[in-house]
C-alpha cells in the first residue's frame, strides 16, 4: 500500500472548518501518513499540527498558500517546507493581514456613505481567522438584512465596478516565489487549471520549483498534462485534496487526492541541493 501524503489542506487559521488537531485526527482515520497545512496567507496552525502529528506518527510539513496577482489574474502559490520563523515571511503575512483589514474598513466607509451601515466587527466575525475579503463583507450584509442575497452585494455594491469597490494590495507571483525560497521553502503553482497557460509557462521559466499535479479540480487528462510538464521541465510534483472541511464532498476528497511519499523524498533531495 502507498503511503498517502496530502500536501494541500486548510484549517480554521484561514477558511477551513477544522482545528489543526481535528484535521490531524481525521488524517489519522484516513490513514494519511504525511500532511501539509497550507492555510491562505497564514502559518499560525502549523505548530499545533506538528504537535499532534508527532503524537499520531504523521509527518507534518510546514506550508502556506499565498495569493498573488499577475495581469489581473489571481494565482495561488504553495510554499512547502518553509521556515515558519523566517522574519521576512512573517513580516509579509502580517502586512497582508493588516492591509486587508484597512481595505475592508475603506469599503465599509463607502457602504455607509450610500446608506448601508455595516460594522467592521460583523465582518470580522464572518472572517474568523482569515484575512478579511469581500465575501465576508457580503455575508455580513446579508446577515444584517441590508441585501437579499450574497450576489446582490457584488452586483450592486462591492463588485469590481461597484460604488464601494476598493482595490486590494497585490504581491506578484515572482515576489512570492522569492519570499518562499528565501524562507527555505519550495514553491509550487497551486491548481494550475485555474490559470492561463502563458502565465503557467512564464512561472515555470521564472524558476518555480514545481506544480500541483493532483487536485480535486483536475480532470484525468489534466493530471496527465501537468505531469508531462513536470517531467519536461524537470520540476517537482505535489498534490493534495485542498481540504476545507466545509462540505461532505470535501470530506470525501480527503484521503482520495494524495501523492506518494516518494514525491516528498524528491522534494527533500532538492532541499539538500538548495542548501549546498
Ligand atoms: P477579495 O480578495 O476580497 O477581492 O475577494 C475576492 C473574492 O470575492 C473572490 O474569490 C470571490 O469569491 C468573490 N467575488 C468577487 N467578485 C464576485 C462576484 N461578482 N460575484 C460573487 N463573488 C465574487
Ligand atoms: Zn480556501
Ligand atoms: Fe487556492
Ligand atoms: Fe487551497
Amino acid at each position: 500500500m502507498v503511503n498517502k501524503v496530502d500536501l494541500h489542506t486548510h484549517t480554521i487559521y484561514s477558511d477551513g472548518n477544522l482545528t489543526p488537531k481535528e484535521l490531524l485526527n481525521l488524517a489519522n482515520e484516513k490513514e494519511i501518513k504525511g500532511i501539509s497545512i497550507t492555510d491562505h496567507d497564514n502559518i499560525l496552525g502549523i505548530k499545533e499540527a506538528q504537535f499532534y502529528g508527532d503524537k499520531l506518527g504523521i509527518e507534518v510539513i510546514p506550508g502556506v498558500e499565498i495569493s498573488t496577482d499577475i495581469e489581473d489574474f489571481e494565482v495561488h502559490l504553495l510554499g512547502l517546507f518553509i521556515d515558519i520563523n523566517n522574519i521576512e515571511l512573517n513580516k509579509y503575512l502580517n502586512f497582508f493581514r493588516e492591509e486587508r483589514y484597512y481595505r475592508a474598513k475603506r469599503i465599509i466607509k463607502k457602504l455607509r456613505n450610500i446608506g448601508l451601515p455595516i460594522a467592521i466587527e460583523d465582518v470580522e466575525l464572518k472572517a474568523k481567522n482569515s484575512a478579511i475579503g469581500r465575501p465576508h463583507i457580503a455575508k455580513a450584509m446579508v446577515e444584517q438584512g441590508l441585501i437579499q442575497n450574497y450576489y446582490e452585494a457584488f452586483e450592486k455594491y462591492i463588485g469590481d465596478n461597484g460604488p464601494a469597490y476598493e482595490k486590494k494590495i497585490h504581491i506578484s507571483p515572482i515576489s512570492a516565489l522569492k519570499l518562499i525560497n528565501d524562507a527555505n521553502g519550495l514553491c509550487f503553482i497551486a491548481h494550475p487549471n485555474y490559470i492561463k497557460e502563458n502565465i503557467l509557462i512564464f512561472l515555470i521559466k521564472s524558476g518555480i520549483d514545481g506544480i500541483e499535479v493532483v487536485h480535486p479540480s483536475h480532470k484525468k487528462f489534466q493530471v496527465r498534462f501537468y505531469r508531462e510538464l513536470v517531467n519536461h521541465y524537470c520540476l517537482l510534483e505535489t498534490g493534495g485534496s485542498d481540504f476545507h472541511g466545509q462540505t461532505k464532498n470535501d470530506e470525501d476528497n480527503f484521503g482520495k487526492y494524495y501523492i506518494s511519499y516518494q514525491k516528498v523524498s524528491a522534494m527533500k533531495k532538492m532541499l539538500i541541493k538548495h542548501k549546498i
